[in-house]
């Protein structure tokens, strides 16, 4: 494909471009003569060189995230932290209890671990948020049981961006002595995130979503927690993760973290303002909703659903001028409807017709209206190919759970 006739990016909760800066530096490091060095290597200078990048970009983390340096543990991305969090604890507390509670809208790598642990002899209880998205803390006490090991819910979610309140979760799952996991690993530059104020006790983290390389992420993990490590070798990380640290990686975490928090504030400000010009922009065809709650949600993401049209036509329709998803992509390979909107409570067919709009840092108001343009034109000729639109527009709509005002735009 032409580069010039890319089309334009607003899928940027499912990677984000690294920043050039962080992307220099990184490259600096792989070209260097001297910071080529095995971080775990206390022989020489390369080895030291190398490990005081590490553990400069390890306070960086730190700092942006509210831990402790020495709480966080390098892995591979967010699903790699996802799974040392949940088999580590689980397998180390196995003998005080088998019981997890997680919820039905956690990413995919939450999700199957938890699946596989079912298969494994645990029980796994999933909750139901109710139609914006949110977990009701009182439900999370009623799950608890005498044999809850570990509760995991995500901070921001990655499809509806609906925040969940972590401080009450937490204040739940302390006094009963289960341990919480948190999957944060779209929260970094989009809302303050603070491990230590919040109570959590295991928090996954993701480079590429803000920003920095993909395939380095990190757990961080409070000293109250055990873990078992998953995996075995050369005892890095303090063995909670074996595997010669990749320098050039974590630096480039470090730095992308770093930047996100300085920047955080003025840029989510910038980016709730071209959020409301897409929503207005998309309530103006006409039988749109919108999905997950619009109080508790970061404005990096928009969900839509377009009442009256396919899904996989509209996604098909709009692809040749506009890169989104509907659902996430880790999910989106599969012609199913999300699971996330239906544990909302949409319908089958809504889910479908859904369109996940992922606004970043590079995102200007002509990317906005160029979306705005190419799905209100595409929504209508597919509506016109239908069979017109409305039709049936009030019945069609009536399984739509709890509209709160605001939220469905009349045609
Ligand atoms: C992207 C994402 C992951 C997976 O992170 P990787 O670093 O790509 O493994 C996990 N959880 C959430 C919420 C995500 O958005």
């Amino acid at each position: 494909m032409n580069p010039a006739a890319f089309p334009v990016y607003l899928d940027y909760a499912s990677t984000t471009p690294v920043d050039a800066g962080v992307a220099a530096r990184m490259a600096e490091i792989l070209l260097s003569q001297k910071e080529f060095g095995n971080p775990a290597s206390v022989s020489h200078d390369y080895g030291d060189v190398a490990n005081a990048l590490v553990e400069e970009a390890r306070e960086q983390v730190a700092a942006a995230v509210g831990s402790t340096a020495a709480q966080v543990i390098w892995t591979s991305g967010a699903t790699e932290a996802n799974n040392l969090a949940l088999f580590g604890t689980v397998q180390y507390y196995r003998e005080r209890g088998r019981h997890i509670i997680t919820a039905r809208t956690e990413h995919k790598a939450v999700l199957d671990p938890c699946r596989e642990l079912e298969r494994r002899g645990w029980a796994v209880t999933y909750l139901k948020p109710d139609g914006e998205g949110l977990l009701d803390p009182a439900q999370l006490a009623g799950a608890l049981r005498k044999d809850t090991v570990l509760v995991s819910i995500m901070h921001v979610n990655n499809e509806i961006g609906v925040v969940q309140d972590i401080g009450a979760i937490s204040s739940i799952c302390r006094p009963h002595g289960a341990w919480l996991h948190v999957d944060a690993a779209q929260s970094v530059g989009k809302c303050p995130v603070d491990f230590a104020n919040l109570g959590i006790d295991l928090m996954s983290l993701s480079a590429h979503k803000a920003y920095g390389p993909k395939g380095v992420g990190a757990l961080v993990v409070s000293p109250r927690v055990h873990l078992s490590p998953l995996q075995f070798g050369g005892g890095q990380e303090r063995a909670f993760r074996a595997g010669t640290v990749a320098t050039h990686q974590v630096v480039g975490m470090g730095l992308a973290f770093k930047l996100a928090s300085s920047m955080s504030s003025t840029e989510t400000a910038r980016i709730a303002q071209l959020q409301r010009r897409l929503w207005e922009g998309l309530t103006r065809i006409g039988g749109v909703l919108r999905n997950g709650s619009v109080a508790h949600a970061v404005p990096h993401l928009l969900n839509v659903s377009f009442d009256g049209v396919e899904g996989e036509s509209l996604l098909a329709a709009v692809r040749p001028h506009l890169a989104v998803s509907t659902g996430s992509a880790c999910t989106s390979s599969l012609a199913e409807p999300s699971y996330v909107l239906r544990a909302l409570g949409r319908s089958d067919r809504l889910s479908e017709a859904s369109l996940r709009f992922g606004l970043g840092r590079p995102t200007r108001e002509g990317d906005i209206d160029a979306a705005v343009a190419i799905v209100s034109r595409e929504v209508v000729r597919l509506r016109q190919i239908a069979g017109g639109y409305p039709k049936g527009w009030g019945a069609k709509l009536s399984n739509v759970p709890s509209a709160a005002p605001g939220r469905t735009a009349a045609p």
